[in-house]
């Protein structure tokens, strides 16, 4: 199988890059704080053959939380942070890698040069032997790099990767690897090309973000995977699946199936049909998911729209209010999930907030609306 010849990027017990095996990830998809359900899920996924496990934190109880799951498994441990960066001082003792999403560096003391909370971050990760994750997502990218670059979403991802690179390399810290995800298979392919052709020395985190559920999930993300790792790039890779908590060590299996079929040559040429028709996105939920609902909505959600399978319509369905809000702006019908209500969106227009028991209800009359409009369309 060819390979980048990215740099080494030590991860705990695990080598990200320069050659070493393409790790395999996944996500706890628990509230961090529930500790036991937490060390459940962490431990399940190591047993599926995870060479990582991230755990989001977005608060010192979380943090506190992370220290005792900490003690509580062997897995390498890799944590997610949003907007609270100064979490990394807490959370670094504890784990073995931490991600950061440069999107998010805003939302606090807008005042400070994201250099300095950049600095913040890299000293920290460098202080207990950790390496970083540049995290980049199509629904929270930087805006000074989405203003600056219109139209083409894709390079605003990139550059805000780049500008990551070199705020990093110039602090002198070395030990990261980047990932650039969208939930469109197409845009990973290419965000990550683009990066790849500047930064070939980066280690490379590939992923379809909220992919869906299996089968469409893995499709996506095998097509993704094939074109990329299939010409060399990429280190590690993720597998978002929508799954019930004792079916999240599908992600681990989906992922190694992928990696072999690609390392064997079996290559699987794209299905006509799967650029066209339907086409669900959700997101493999985490602990940031408010209500556990979630999962059995997204479930309902693809029953409910089967019969608008032959139109080009995307629903999304995302978990909470962090990313929920951003990552469904580009579906035709989105739903982000609230503690006791469900926010269904048409585009970027709010439809309404409605309770778990009657989203189906209105989103199947908004479902209703746009094959009429198609069809008018049409004629
Ligand atoms: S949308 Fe929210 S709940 Fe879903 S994976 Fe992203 S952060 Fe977690």
């Amino acid at each position: 199988m060819p390979r980048n010849r990215t740099r080494a990027v030590p991860v705990g017990a695990v080598t990200i890059g320069g050659g070493a095996p393409i790790a395999v990830q996944s996500m706890a998809a628990t509230r961090t704080q529930d500790v036991e359900a937490t060390v459940r899920q962490v431990n399940l996924l190591q047993a599926a053959g995870a060479d990582l496990v991230r755990i989001a934190v977005d608060s010192r109880r979380d943090a506190e939380a992370l220290a005792e799951i900490r003690r509580r498994t062997t897995a390498t441990l890799s944590v997610d942070l949003q907007e609270n960066y100064r979490l990394a001082v807490l959370v670094a003792p504890h784990v073995d890698k931490i991600r950061y999403n440069p999107g998010h560096l805003y939302h606090h003391e807008r005042e400070k040069p994201v250099r300095e909370k950049v600095a913040l971050i890299a000293e920290a990760a460098a202080a207990h032997d950790c390496a970083l994750r540049v995290g980049v997502n199509c629904g929270s990218v930087d805006p000074e790099q989405s203003a600056a670059h219109g139209e083409d979403d894709v390079g605003a991802m990139v550059a805000s990767a780049l500008e990551h690179c070199a705020l990093l390399d110039g602090l002198g810290f070395t030990r990261y690897v980047v990932s650039l995800k969208d939930s469109d298979w197409r845009k990973v392919v290419d965000a990550n090309r683009r990066f790849a052709a500047q930064r070939p020395d980066v280690p490379l985190h590939l992923g379809v973000t909220e992919a869906g559920m299996p089968p469409e999930g893995v499709i996506k993300t095998r097509i993704a995977f094939e074109q990329l790792l299939g010409q060399g790039v990429g280190d590690t890779v993720r597998v978002s699946l929508t799954v019930p908590f004792e079916r999240k060590g599908e992600e681990i299996a989906a992922a190694r199936e992928i990696i072999d079929d690609i390392a064997h040559g079996r290559f699987r040429s794209v299905p006509d049909w799967f650029d066209h028709g339907l086409n669900i996105i959700s997101c493999p939920s985490c602990s940031r998911v408010e209500n556990e609902a979630f999962v059995e909505l997204a479930q309902q959600v693809k029953q409910v729209a089967a019969y608008a399978r032959d139109y080009d319509i995307t629903i999304a369905v995302m978990g909470c209010r962090v990313n929920g809000p951003g990552e469904t702006d580009g579906a035709d019908l989105g739903l982000w999930c609230g503690p006791a209500a469900v926010n269904l969106k048409r585009g970027s227009e709010l439809l309404g907030a409605f309770p778990y028991d009657r989203v189906l209800d209105r989103l199947r009359v908004a479902l209703d609306e746009l094959i009429a409009q198609q069809r008018a369309g049409a004629r």
